[in-house]
């Protein structure tokens, strides 16, 4: 395994970005940068052993000050959205950031994904990790505590992408922590995402009303669009006469999942047919997002091209969006001076 460090750029009010690219025995790379501890490429060999770079993103950090697409995204201190921007802990009723039709998505118009991260490199025989560490004040967003998080991207050589979440909060606070990487195992510059298969072990998903708010129940995918339970291209069933697609514009839906807090479990995977890529998400946490891109727009992106709608899909692992909220939903506050803790890896083949 090796490892190098570049410059990533400047940012308009003068922060020096560093880009950490992680290479492994088999040629695959993973590049990460300080700047909003997000991932910038995934570069992964097909079946002929031909690389390609699977994650959608921007040549240098300029690019993401403005990711409104949140491309690469370490996404925090709540991840999706939350209903009327505000959730009540202890008592308190805590008004956040109304950046999505009144609602709080990914955290608010000050995104996690613009800060500057602390780095170390944690190096071993067959992998090699940086974690990347930050305070988010008191407050911060409209959330309470001070909360000490550290995100730690891990390239191993069993081709395993490890993303582990650690936080402690001085106070009780609400945390769901996700990663919004876009997905395209054609490679990032290769279009519609359309033809490639998804599975996803889930029985049930959480429907929602027009804004993306789900409604407090779950729903069994059996008999819906929504049933991933045996491989299907994205594309065949993306238009489908069904309430829960048209409120999304596509699949834009919170998947229930069978796993324990501690233990990655396998609970998706997308294939690309032509180039014989391969990706296994595995997660601890309860719930995925699959998010098709839907309102993907961005320009200047890598090799000063542009993405559209459906160039790239999300897997995004995290608590049910609008958990805290939802009694009946699987969350719980974190409790002052409790560590969070959290698993997904993406891990990939060629076949
Ligand atoms: C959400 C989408 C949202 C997108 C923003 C996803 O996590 O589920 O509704 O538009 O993030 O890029």
């Amino acid at each position: 395994m090796k490892r190098s460090t570049q410059s990533f750029g400047k940012t308009a009010d003068g922060r020096e970005a560093t880009l950490f690219t992680v290479t492994n025995d088999n040629g695959m790379s993973v590049s990460v940068t300080d700047f909003g501890a997000t991932v910038v490429k995934i570069c992964v060999p097909d079946k002929n052993g031909n690389v390609a770079d699977v994650a959608l993103g921007y040549d240098t950090v300029k690019g993401y000050e403005n990711n409104d697409c949140y491309l690469g995204a370490f996404v925090g201190r709540y991840a999706n959205r939350i209903g009327g921007a505000k959730f009540t802990l202890g008592g308190k009723t805590y008004e956040l950031e109304k950046n999505d039709n009144g609602n709080c998505l990914h955290g608010g118009f000050d995104p996690y994904s613009t800060k500057m991260h602390e780095y170390e490199i944690i190096e071993d025989e067959d992998s090699i990790g940086i974690e990347f560490s930050r305070l988010s004040p008191d407050m911060e967003q409209g959330f309470p505590g001070n909360l000490d998080y550290t995100v730690t991207y891990t390239l191993t050589n069993d081709n395993e992408f490890i993303i582990e979440y650690s936080a402690v909060s001085d106070k009780e606070t609400i945390v769901n922590f996700t990663n919004h990487t876009y997905f395209n195992l054609g490679g990032e510059a290769s279009g519609s995402i359309y033809d490639h298969l998804v599975r996803i072990d889930a029985d049930a998903y959480t429907p929602t009303d027009k804004e993306l708010i789900p409604t407090g129940v779950t729903a069994s995918v059996d008999g819906t669009p929504l049933d991933f339970r045996t491989e299907k291209p994205i594309g065949r069933d993306i238009n489908a006469d069904h309430i829960d697609l048209k409120n999304a514009g596509g699949f834009d839906q919170n998947f229930v999942l069978k796993t324990k807090a501690g233990d990655a479990t396998l609970v998706a995977t997308l294939r690309d047919p032509k180039s014989g890529r391969k990706m296994e998400v595995y997660t601890d946490l309860p719930g995925i997002q699959l998010y098709t891109g839907n309102f993907l727009k961005a320009e200047n992106t890598k090799g000063g091209r542009s993405y559209k709608r459906g160039d790239g899909v999300c897997f995004e692992s995290q608590y049910f969006p609008n958990s805290c909220n939802v009694p009946a939903f699987p969350y719980k506050p974190l409790k002052a001076d409790e560590e969070f803790n959290s698993i997904t890896v993406y891990k990939f083949i060629a076949e």
